[in-house]
């Protein structure tokens, strides 16, 4: 059968000299992943390798096989693959598939890449990050030692213009267009959920149903072709296939699912070409990877499981979500490759707008921690100098920076230490990598490896059936993965059967998948010839304490009482351990599993925990025990308090506290701190005050000549501190004098300048004075009377001239009529509007025709105490003076420097 690619493999052939760059986009079905490979790569048992990177290990096992079959030799000779624990390949293969993860190893192990000729990165479109960091290095490898390299790019779907951008002026981009046919979109959202008998909540349906349904719905159609479905996960997928296989409505019909846990053999079943009528139920592997002829319906559940980034497990995950449009998209063509079909989305219309349109690339949302240590690893050390096709975001790199370092790969000049390099050299992420080898250090090999598993696998509990996970705890284990093993074991010998041990509070398939996750760790062990020995989890309780504290050193917990399960986590979080752990009477604790609780605060549900003991944090991570000699505040009491404390990161170990001995700088910080919030008000930090730092700032401003410091946020910080100097609690300081601190600010002569030049009152006429007001912000201003200024023809001014004041004109209400600089216009002008709009409303008080030839009225006396005493001059030195030594002020609660000032 002739296929789309066919039509340029002379393009193709042309365009692959030694050292080309091509990116290719075809549809999906075009034949790319089959014959691109086959057409780059003679038959014959030299010449170099020709590597095919894909995706999913589903995939690449299908289409070796495939091709395999279709170059006439068995799988594993001329064509192979290798996938994570499974391959099939000789010296004499001249086609590898492989995953990308394998071949980032292959990169790690030859950077050379020495025996391959030929590179081809397919289904790039899912833009896995391994495979932007494998791309990036074979293009850079390219360009220095390996100048024949031929580097390919396929993809189904790529937006390429970006990555032909990447690839450089030299790439060549071909593309065939291929055969499609219209495809009729229905939607199909789900209903409102199922009212019940009394008493029960409303059912949802579960999406299995409305599949079944929608199916139905389909095969009434004459010419519905192969139906093939889109689910998220195994778990959907067998239920779907249950209830299909258990219909009447597909008697003739033959259902496969299509997922990656299935045999080979299933697998390809699925796949093959059949004359009858088939239904597959498949995970979004058959969105591009795989093509499957003769569909002509498509039913899509718009979800899929995507890894990203769990941070309660601190790992990467597969979590279900909706799927973008772009996905919505290619799963809807598979309907349409061969005749026209149709694609039933079960969502609606209106939701499918606010899908985003494309899915984030991987580098966005998983954990980068493996791919910087394995760049590390190859001396990649400036991580901004790499060429990414989308650059990590800052945060992510540092929350993968900051655990290589925790977990000692890196050190803090973030250069690849020998455990780093040791870990890189492990096919399993690092913070599992580190698990092992502190396995191997602490001799507790195989309890290492089973909890490696048992963190990256599935729960094994179910939390059903009359079991529970404490029926399994083995006393003295000191871990809650001991009674996971026992668990297992109990599974084991249930020969893994789903309904007895679904009694036994057991997933069958997780205990199996953990099984398999188990013996391949120890295999890797093995392999390395590391002393393995029977697991014993209450004889390497220690040990095991030990390993785990390494590995998960930012996972540690602490009861905060033994009366209650609450408990402080470093990160400064809180969080609840789980009744059942077997950690629950231990000092302190390793969890590995984190579930946020949504409260009013945020709390975490802790579970799976190892006991620990305070004395080996200070053993494992010296440098992160921090003991102080500090202080604290006492919120009830307004007090200091001095507080000695042992912190492991920012977790309290222990804490003592005391009023004896307090340090007092450190309480004249913690007050000023408190001082500056507006928490605690000091009583003499007044009105006043502010205009005397706003004079300050004026001078310093107008008169640079006199270099007056100005007053700033800091002097203001720096001035609290100065005046909490000495006070341990709020009563020491509400009524601490401010004055004298601010007097030390300036010498004799800068407060003579202060007062001369931006004085606090204004001499008008006749003996009259006026308050100037200084605001922290806008001009210093007067407000008088307009008969006070009678006499006073033109604008006062302070700071030798440089500064007229802002006259507020008052009516006799003191209310300002008018605000000017210019009082010589306001005399020559508006004095007579002034006069027409108010005479009239204030006949009793002088309103001349002429001001200039008026004499108004002497002042009364207003100062009579400081007249009195003799006194020639008032400032604040000497008011400060005043306030101080006057013991009638202090005890009489007069009043009168308040009454001087207004
Ligand atoms: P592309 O990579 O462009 O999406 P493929 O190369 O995967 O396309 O597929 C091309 C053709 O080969 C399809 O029509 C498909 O039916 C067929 N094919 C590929 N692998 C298999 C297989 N394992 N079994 C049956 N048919 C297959
Ligand atoms: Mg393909």
């Amino acid at each position: 059968m002739s296929l789309p690619i066919d039509g340029i493999h002379d393009e193709l052939l042309a365009a692959a000299s030694p050292g080309c760059r091509i990116l290719l986009k075809a549809p999906t079905g075009s034949g790319k992943s089959t014959n691109v490979p086959s057409f780059l790569t003679p038959r014959g048992n030299d010449g170099p390798l020709t590597v095919v990177i894909e995706p999913r290990r589903m995939a690449a096992r299908l289409l070796a096989s495939w091709v395999a079959k279709q170059r006439g030799s068995e799988l594993g000779h001329d064509t192979g693959f290798s996938i994570r624990f499974d391959s099939r390949y000789s010296p004499a293969t001249r086609i590898l598939y492989m995953t990308d993860g394998i071949f980032s190893r292959w990169l790690q192990d030859d950077p050379q890449l020495r025996n391959v000729g030929t590179v081809i990165f397919d289904e790039f479109h899912e833009r896995r990050l391994a495979v932007d960091v494998a791309l990036s290095r074979c293009l850079a490898l390219q360009e220095s030692s390996r100048p024949d390299l031929r580097v390919v790019v396929m993809s189904a779907t790529l937006e390429t213009a970006g990555l032909a951008d990447f690839m450089g002026p030299r790439t060549i981009s071909l593309e065939t267009s291929g055969r499609t046919f219209p495809v009729k979109t229905h939607y199909r959202p789900a209903q409102a959920p199922v009212i019940q008998r009394s008493g029960l909540p409303p059912r949802e349906v579960p999406i299995w149903e409305r599949i079944a349904d929608v199916v139905k719905e389909a095969i009434g159609s004459p010419d519905c072709g192969h139906i093939l479905i889109f689910l998220p996960g195994t778990y959907e997928i067998r239920k779907t296939c249950e209830l299909l296989e258990n219909a009447a409505f597909t008697r003739a019909w033959q259902i496969f699912p299509l997922y990656s846990g299935l045999t080979p053999h299933a697998q390809e079943q699925a796949i093959a070409p059949s004359s009858q009528q088939k239904i597959i139920v498949s995970t979004n592997v058959a969105e591009t990877s795989l093509t499957i002829d003769g569909v002509r319906t498509v039913i899509d559940s718009g979800l899929a499981r995507i890894a990203s980034f769990d941070p309660r497990r601190g790992i990467d995950t597969l979590h279900i979500h909706k799927i973008s449009r772009a996905s919505a998209e290619q799963r809807a063509g598979r309907a349409g490759r061969t005749a026209p079909g149709v694609c039933f989305r079960l969502w609606s219309e209106s939701s499918h707008a606010h899908r985003p349109a494309f899915d984030a690339p991987e580098v966005h949302r998983i954990d980068l921690a493996e791919t910087l240590l394995l760049l590390k690893a190859v001396g990649i050390d400036q991580l901004e100098t790499f060429r990414w096709l989308d650059a990590p975001h800052t945060a992510s790199a540092e929350r993968a920076m900051a655990l290589l370092q925790q977990l000692d790969a890196i050190d803090t000049q973030q250069k690849l230490t020998p455990h780093g390099l040791a870990m890189a050299a492990l096919p399993v992420p690092p913070r599992f990598a580190r698990l092992l080898l502190a396995g191997l250090e602490q001799g507790c090999v195989s309890e290492s490896c089973f909890i490696a598993a048992a963190v990256q696998g599935e729960p094994i509990f179910t939390g059903r059936g009359n079991v529970s996970r404490k029926d399994f705890h083995h006393p003295g284990s000191g871990t809650d993965f001991a009674a996971e093993y026992h668990a297992l074991q109990s599974a084991k010998n249930l020969r893994f059967d789903p309904k007895a041990c679904g009694s036994a509070g057991i997933s069958a398939r997780a205990a199996r998948e953990l099984e398999q996750g188990f013996d391949r760790l120890l295999a890797l062990a093995r392999k390395r010839a590391w002393p393995i020995e029977a697991i014993d989890f209450p004889t390497h309780a220690a040990a095991i304490g030990h390993a785990m504290l390494t590995a998960f050193s930012d996972q540690l917990g602490m009861r905060l009482s033994s009366s209650t399960m609450a408990c402080r986590v470093i990160g400064g979080r809180k969080g609840k351990l789980d009744e059942e752990s077997i950690a629950k009477h231990a000092a302190a604790f390793i969890a590995t599993e984190m579930t946020e609780i949504e409260g009013r605060e945020v709390t975490v549900h802790l579970r799976r925990a190892t006991a620990i003991e305070i004395p080996w944090l200070e053993e494992l991570f010296p440098h992160d025990i921090h003991r102080s000699d500090g202080v604290a505040y006492d919120e009830t009491r307004r007090r200091v308090v001095a507080r000695k404390e042992t912190r492991f990161r920012d977790l309290t170990l222990e804490s003592f506290e005391s009023d004896q001995g307090v340090n007092l700088s450190l309480a004249a910080e913690m007050l000023a701190e408190r001082v500056l919030a507006g928490e605690l008000l000091l009583k003499n930090w007044d009105v006043a005050v502010d205009q005397w730092t706003a004079r300050l700032n004026l001078l310093a401003s107008l008169m640079p000549e006199l270099g007056l410091p100005s007053w700033n946020h800091e002097d203001r910080v720096a001035a609290i501190a100065q005046i909490c100097h000495g006070s341990l609690a709020y009563k020491d300081l509400k009524d601490a004098p401010v004055w004298p601190v601010l007097r030390d600010w300036l010498n004799w002569q800068q407060h003579q300048w202060l007062d001369n030049y931006t004085p606090e009152w204004c001499d008008l006429a006749y003996g009259r004075r006026a308050k100037i007001s200084y605001p922290a912000e806008g001009d210093p201003f007067i407000a008088v009377r307009v008969q006070h200024l009678i006499g006073t023809w033109t604008t006062p001014t302070i700071c030798s001239g440089r500064q007229p004041l802002l006259v507020h004109i008052c009516a006799p209400n003191q209310r300002p009529w008018q605000m000017t600089k210019d009082l010589a216009s306001f005399w020559a002008s508006g004095y007579k509007q002034m006069k027409k709009d108010l005479a009239g409303r204030y006949p009793k008080h002088d309103w001349p025709d002429d001001p200039k030839t008026f004499t108004p009225p002497p002042p009364k006396p207003r100062n009579w105490i400081f007249r009195q005493r003799n006194i020639p001059h008032l400032n604040e030195t000497f008011l400060f003076h005043l306030r101080q030594q006057s013991k009638v002020h202090k005890n009489k609660k007069l009043r009168w420097p308040q009454a001087l000032l207004g």
